[in-house]
């Protein structure tokens, strides 16, 4: 697999670039004429798209060129919010912010500057956390919390590694989708998982409505109540262990804790986890054996079905970990592989110079002391047993340990436990993208905050409120490289390359850490350019295959896999002489959990009904009778970004939320009405559209939603209020789970009317 930059004549050539329009990266072939992006599509031969791209991606040249990206920097002329903006240079704001967090770090402390980060696709994530461990704060907070890191970090501390990753897919008897709709979130996965229906996978498909990878992939369609999940992974636990299904040698040998599992999980036994779930009784059985006979079997990794879910996001997570284990399906082919941190690469750690931060300063990480899963405390468990296992480099890099997203807002208005007086805000569109929209207005709008500085594409509802604005690059404009099978635990480098230079004033964000680092003392830390950064990070990788350069491995080569080692825990580490077992303090892989005890939570999981449901609430139930779900994706956008491009506004032009017919017909809405949804804590509007493949009890909500096109002042901030789902979502401790403190988007109470104004 050769890839060569194809200068075809002085005018037009060939860039390879990586798609970031989702976390997928499948490979972009952009035309470039006469130094204008002219056509995009899919490389040929990429393993992730084999050619083809989705409507999201390819819209990226509108994204590139579009009027209303962000061009020059910006510094807030009016109030808050009052949309009062002057154009300022890239050095004067970067030494007025500098001077300014030299301030507040005499003041109050480095721990008074926090920052905050999306999904942080590529290296936007480990670049900040440079900076941050550099200046002294352990303050950084990102999306992984609710999102895929913490499922990672969960998974290394129970078996040493992540499960995701390329490799995790081929030749599987079965395959799980738990809480996963490929065909709307990542449209290259499920155009390969097509490919393995054809080749005769089976499918097990769990999901509360009926789904188009239910439809197009399910042999065995479960459809859950949400929120239920980890009542359901005991069930199934219940089954296998019944009827003994599990690989007794595995178990026997590998499995810390089996016996107490035993019996945890003899209080989840079918008959009881369909009534809890709504799932008839037979077919949980079924699945249970399905999964548990078919070998090789697999569990992709998937959010919504977990990590999403509030008061069980750590069970659930914890459960799927040990079906993975006690069926045998641990890295074997067509099972799931357990990868590492990536060995050729200077990765994690070592690139966000970690260690810099004292342990006095790890210390002051908000929320530590109540969710020690997520952040400093159980981070330290698993980095330790990660660096004695995989070559000294722990398991990490980029997104834990992070602060507690709620502790921090909460900081931000109270000053308690210590004032926090800045913010960076880099990929993250807060407002819209975290539980509790009003606790994060008021947040961004405290006027404790001396400093708030966003760095966007796009001028969003979050960046209104900010101080300084800066325009960066997007994925056609910068560099892009990627372990990303598992953001930092896969065992992968993917590559892309810069398709033009940097538009106007725009620049990688990687320019705007540097030169603030580069003003508060950090000159040794970093390298001129990203580029440089990338040859740094790749270094050992290049020097094995013989490249001068990330850009020239870019150009000819574009990813990097080692080769497969079956069940490597049988193998002999040369290094010990004895087997290598697993990346855990027991070095088995810990169904009970060592790392949960530690840390002073359940070791075996466990089922609680979320607070607010009919069940553990009915009160409320009688005025709020229906079942609320969000943060569910839809294929034109990824979460609140893309609102501005009109191809993709033309696929979706309005919020819509899914309701089942009969319900609609008895609460009076027709298909395409406007409905208000409402909750407890707010409502919002959205358009109806009347699905016949949703229990009528729930209703799904589409999140993310702003308005570029409306207006911009506070307190409109582009209509934040009118449709966005996290006006109805709650971050208090009640609703999130105790270890890691991840908050819910799914279940609430809600009612659905029409929208008659
Ligand atoms: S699904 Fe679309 S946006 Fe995601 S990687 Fe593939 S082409 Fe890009």
């Amino acid at each position: 697999m050769v890839c060569v930059t194809d200068v075809m004549n002085d005018e037009i050539e060939t860039k390879r670039a990586l798609c970031f329009a989702c976390s997928g990266l499948a490979g972009v072939e952009a035309t470039v004429k006469d130094g204008r992006v002219v056509k995009l599509s899919g490389e040929p031969d990429h393993f992730m798209n084999k050619g083809w791209l989705c409507d999201r991606s390819r819209a990226f040249m509108e994204h590139l060129y579009h009027p209303d990206r962000l061009n020059y920097p910006l510094k807030r002329a009016g109030r808050r919010g009052e949309n009062k903006w002057e154009r300022i240079s890239w050095d004067q704001a970067l030494d007025e912010i500098a001077k300014k967090l030299k301030e507040i770090k005499a003041d109050y402390g480095a721990e008074a500057l926090a920052s905050v980060c999306g999904t942080g696709r590529g290296h936007q994530q480990i670049i900040k956390e440079r900076f941050m461990n550099l200046f002294g704060s352990p303050n950084s907070a990102n999306a992984g919390q609710w999102c895929a890191i913490y499922n990672y970090m969960l998974e290394a501390a129970i078996y040493g590694g992540a499960t995701r990753g390329k490799s995790g897919l081929g030749v599987g008897k079965c395959l799980v989708l738990w809480g996963k709709e490929p065909a709307e979130s990542q449209a290259c996965t499920f155009r390969n998982l097509l490919e393995l229906k054809r080749a005769g996978t089976k499918f097990i498909v769990i999901d509360p409505k009926l789904s188009l990878s239910v439809d197009k992939l399910a042999d065995v369609w479960l459809q859950i109540r949400p929120g239920t999940d980890a009542a359901l992974a005991l069930g199934w636990l219940n089954v296998i262990i019944a009827e003994e299904l599990y690989d007794k040698e595995f178990v026997d040998k590998w499995c810390y804790g089996f016996d107490q599992l035993k019996e945890r999980v003899k209080e989840y036994p079918p008959e009881k986890v369909a009534e809890i779930t709504w799932i008839p009784e037979e077919k949980i059985v079924e699945a249970a054996r399905l999964y548990a006979t078919s070998k090789p079997a697999s569990i992709q990794w998937g959010v919504k079905g977990g990590d999403m879910e509030g008061v069980n996001a750590s069970s659930m997570m914890h459960a799927k970990c040990i079906l993975r284990a006690i069926t045998g399906n641990l890295d074997v082919p067509g099972g799931d592989i357990i990868q590492g941190p990536c060995e050729k690469a200077n990765y994690g750690p070592i690139f966000e110079c970690l260690d810099m931060i004292p342990p006095k300063q790890r210390a002051k990480q908000l929320g530590a002391d109540k969710y020690r899963a997520w952040t400093w405390p159980g981070y330290e468990i698993i980095y330790e047993a990660g660096k004695r296992y995989w070559y000294g480099k722990g398991c990490f890099g980029g997104y834990a340990p992070a602060c507690d997203f709620p502790s921090l807002w909460r900081a931000i208005i109270t000053g308690k436990p210590y004032p926090v007086k800045a913010l960076i805000c880099g990929g993250h569109n807060p407002l819209l993208a975290n539980a509790n929209t009003h606790i994060v207005y008021k947040a961004l709008k405290s006027p404790n905050l001396e400093l708030t500085v966003v760095l966007e594409q796009w001028m969003t509802p979050s960046a209104m409120l900010a101080d300084y604005v800066f325009p960066v690059a997007n994925w056609l404009e910068k560099p892009v490289v990627s372990m990303h099978t598992s953001q930092g635990m896969g065992n992968y480098v993917s590559i892309g390359e810069k398709v033009v230079e940097p538009l106007y004033d725009r620049k990688p964000d990687h320019y705007f850490y540097r030169e603030l680092g580069l003003r508060l003392g950090q000159e040794k830390y970093w390298c001129d350019t990203l580029e440089d950064e990338f040859t740094w990070l790749l270094e050992p990788l290049l020097d094995e295959l013989g490249y001068d350069s990330a850009m020239e491995f870019a150009r000819k080569e574009r990813w990097w896999h080692p080769p497969f080692v079956e069940k490597r825990y049988e193998k002999i580490n040369p290094k010990t002489g004895k087997q290598w077992g697993f990346a855990t303090p027991t070095g088995k892989a810990e169904v009970y959990s060592t790392w949960f005890e530690q840390l002073g939570y359940d070791p075996l999981p466990h089922y609680e009904e979320p607070p607010e449901t009919p069940v553990s609430n009915p009160e409320l139930a009688k005025e709020y009778p229906l079942i609320l779900m969000t943060g569910m994706r839809f294929r034109a956008m990824h979460h609140s970004e893309h609102r501005q491009i009109s191809s993709l506004r033309r696929l979706q032009p309005y919020p819509t939320t899914r309701i089942h017919p009969d319900t609609a017909r008895e609460l009076g809405i027709k298909d395409g009405d406007w409905v208000f949804i409402e909750t407890v804590r707010g409502r919002i509007k959205q358009k109806a559209s009347l699905y016949a493949g949703i229990n009528p009890k729930v209703v799904e909500i589409q999140h993310g939603w702003w308005f570029p096109e409306k207006k911009a002042e506070d307190p409109s901030l582009f209509g934040v209020f009118e449709s966005n789902a996290n006006v109805l979502t709650e971050d208090d401790e009640k609703h999130r789970d105790a270890p890691s403190g991840a908050v819910a988007f799914v279940p609430y109470l809600c009612k659905v009317y029409p929208a008659n104004e």
